[in-house]
Formats: C-alpha cells, structure tokens, sequence
C-alpha cells in the first residue's frame, strides 16, 4: 500500500473519520468495533491478528490527543512518530507524486497510523495547526481537522451536529416568539 504525500486532504479525512468512532464521542458506545468493515471502506489492509483492534484504538487515542493540543511542534513530533511504520519514502515515476510505501507485511495500525501521519503533516504545512479543533456543537464531544479552504469548519461531523445545532436554534427561536 501507498500514500501520497499530497493526498493528506483524504489522509486527514480519515484521521477525523476514526477518532469519531471514539465512545466518548457517542455517549460511550463504540462506534468502531467492526475493524475489517473501516479497513475494507479506507481501502487498508485486512485486519489479520486478535491484538488489530485494540492497537487501532490505541492510535485513535493517540490521534486525539495531538488534535486536542494543536501545538505546530507537537503535531509535527507526534506526525512523525506516526509515519515511522513507513519503509521510506520513494518517488513512483508513473505519477510523479512524493508517496510512501508501506512494507508488504504492514499491518491496518501500520497503514492507519501512516495515514493519520501524513494527514496531520500536510495540513500543519499548508493549512496551519488551527486547523486542529473541537466541535463547535455544545452538547458534542467530537473533534476533527478542517481541511476545508476558506478554514471555517465548525463541527465534527457536518450532517449531525450542525443539522442538531440548527434545530435547537430553531426550537428556541420558536420558544422565544411564544409559539
Ligand atoms: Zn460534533
């Protein structure tokens, strides 16, 4: 498996994907407990030892944890530690793209880990380290990297916690008219 080095708008997609798998992001039920189905969805390999979820839940933690301290330095250091399963980095001369190839033994933490690695590396360069938020939904415990253009995400999950935000909006402004 490869990852290109300027698909970090996709790799961080996915590091935002899986820490909102994160129990404490659902009330404490987890929502990432069929790893074989996210591995097939991401296109990594197939979970193949007892120990694979764990060790993804682990990284998820760990992948939290740099979102929550967006300090440039820390999310470099901690970028890199992530991309150290990597083999190396090698120019494929059919794309001309920088990519990162990973041992044919990786495994989906190695692959994973790789992809939040490159991820969090490319947006600090290009889009900067306050990219790195909570979700701005009061009630929400999620967080994610912005990778949008203009920068002004607000929630961690789009289609959920802005649609809940707008209804309770919408629900006091109908309390305050008296309706
Ligand atoms: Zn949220």
């Amino acid at each position: 498996m490869q990852v290109a080095l300027d698909d970090y708008i996709w790799a961080a997609g996915i590091a935002t994907e899986l820490v909102n798998t994160a129990p404490e992001v659902w009330h404490g039920e987890e929502h990432l407990s069929d790893l074989a189905a996210f591995a097939a969805l991401h296109s990594l390999p197939e979970p193949t030892r007892s120990g694979d979820l764990r060790a993804i839940h682990r990284l998820r933690t760990t992948v939290r944890g740099l979102i929550d301290a967006p300090d440039r330095a820390r999310l470099i250091d901690g970028a890199f530690a992530l991309t150290s399963t990597a083999g190396g980095v090698t120019l494929h001369s059919d794309s001309a793209r920088w990519a990162v190839s990973l041992q044919p033994s990786a495994t989906v933490t190695d692959a994973l880990s790789l992809i939040c690695g490159v991820g969090i590396l490319g947006v600090v360069q290009t889009l900067g380290a306050e990219r790195f938020r909570a979700c701005g939904a009061p009630t929400c415990r999620g967080a994610f990297i912005d990778t949008t253009r203009p920068g002004r995400r607000r929630y961690c999950m789009p289609g959920l916690c802005g649609n809940r935000v707008n209804v309770a909006n919408h629900r006091a402004r109908i309390k305050r008219r008296g309706g």
